[in-house]
Formats: structure tokens, sequence, C-alpha cells
């Protein structure tokens, strides 16, 4: 189904083109966002088979605290967003950048999330893709890592969250509200540094 979109990129990072995947190594792969909701937008996954019955993992749900295994994964995943969001502050660095999950996920595979924060892209469309990133439907890697450390699994609120979605449009930089989407992208040009402004040059 489409939510397994991601699963090749796990199994077979080698066969992807420098515009699909990233970089990879035996336990994880960095995905560019096929949709990318801002000027930056990866995805790392583990690729460790360490999930229920030996498989990939579906999400930090999946994540057991007294697990050896998981919480190497979680080591490593840690790691590896650290470097890549260092490595795009460097090569951007006019850009901010946050790294986290969505509470509910649309696709199978774990995958977190390293996303500019200027949302300037064509693929940003619906109050939901905004809320998602801009919202506590984004929970940052560092609170999953936290809870994790504490010895606690991570257990998502899903109707909490899609509440989240429906709620009115806000700009997450100075909190002025939208009424439409065509609006807010208009206001985000207003946060863009001249770089990276969506409309092309005149
Ligand atoms: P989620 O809401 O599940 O955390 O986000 C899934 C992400 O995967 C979305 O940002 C979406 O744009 C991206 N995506 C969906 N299908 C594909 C795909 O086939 N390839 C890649 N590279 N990204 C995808």
């Amino acid at each position: 189904s489409w939510a397994d979109a991601l699963l090749p990129y796990l199994e077979r990072p080698e066969t992807f083109p420098a515009t699909h995947v990233h970089s990879f190594s035996a336990d994880h792969v960095v995905v560019l966002d096929q949709f990318p909701k801002s000027k930056v937008h990866l995805l790392v996954m583990p690729r460790a088979r360490v999930g229920p019955r030996g498989k990939y993992l579906a999400s930090v749900e999946d994540l057991d605290p007294d697990n050896e295994a998981h919480v190497l994964v979680v080591e490593q995943l840690t790691e590896v967003c650290g470097e890549v969001e260092q490595e795009m502050r460097t090569k951007y660095p006019q850009l901010e950048f946050r790294v986290g999950i969505h509470t509910v996920p649309s696709m199978r595979h774990l995958h977190v999330h390293v996303i500019s924060q200027d949302f300037i892209s064509d693929r940003l469309k619906t109050k939901q893709h905004w809320n998602s990133f801009t919202s506590e439907f984004f929970v940052p890697w560092e609170r999953v890592k936290a809870t994790l450390a504490a010895g606690q699994r991570i257990k998502m609120d899903k109707a909490a969250a899609e509440a989240l979605l429906k709620r009115p449009l806000v700009c997450h930089k100075c909190s002025k509200a939208a009424r439409t989407m065509p609006d807010l992208k208009k206001h985000l040009e207003t946060h863009a540094p001249l770089a990276i402004a969506g409309s092309s040059p005149r």
C-alpha cells in the first residue's frame, strides 16, 4: 500500500540516485522527502530489523526502553539526525531546522523529519500539512529520546493530535493569524531570507 512507500529505501538504499537518498549505512538511511514541505526536508530512518517479528520498526511506539537493540537504534538515530542537521545548518546558514516526528505518521516505517523552518514549498498545500509541522503534532526527537531514557515507552494521544491538525492557521514565527493557506504562504515569504524566497526573481 502507499503507506509502505518508504520500505524500498530501507531495503535497497544503494539503488536510489542522490535525488532520493542523501546518504546511508548498514544502520540507517537519510531520504529526501519526495513532497518536501520546506526548502530542506529529509527523513532519517533506522534500518535495524528489531521491530515485532524481526521487522523494521514501524513507529516510535515500537521502541522498548528495556530492549538493548532499541536503545542502540535510538542512540544511532540521534547521532545521525544531529549530523544531518549540522550538515544542513552549515550548507544553509540562513535556515533554521527542527528534528522530530509526527504524532500520527502516515507512512509505516519509523522516520524522523529534519525540516527547515521556512516552509517555502509548493508541496505545502493544506491546513493539515501546516499544523502537522508547526503544532505539537510535531514532537521533537529530543522529547522522544528523553522519554525513552527515562525508561518510559512512547504512547501517543492520537485523538488529541488529530484535533491539533484542525486548529486555525497561525504563523509559527510571529503568531499572526491567516485566513487561508494562500494568505499564510504569502505571509511566510515575509519571514523568508531573500535568498530562499519562493517567488522567482522578476
Ligand atoms: P509522516 O506524516 O508519515 O511523518 O510523513 C511522511 C513523509 O513521507 C511526508 O513528509 C511525505 O511527503 C513523505 N513521503 C511520502 N511518500 C514518499 C515517498 O515515496 N518517497 C519519499 N522520499 N517521501 C515520501
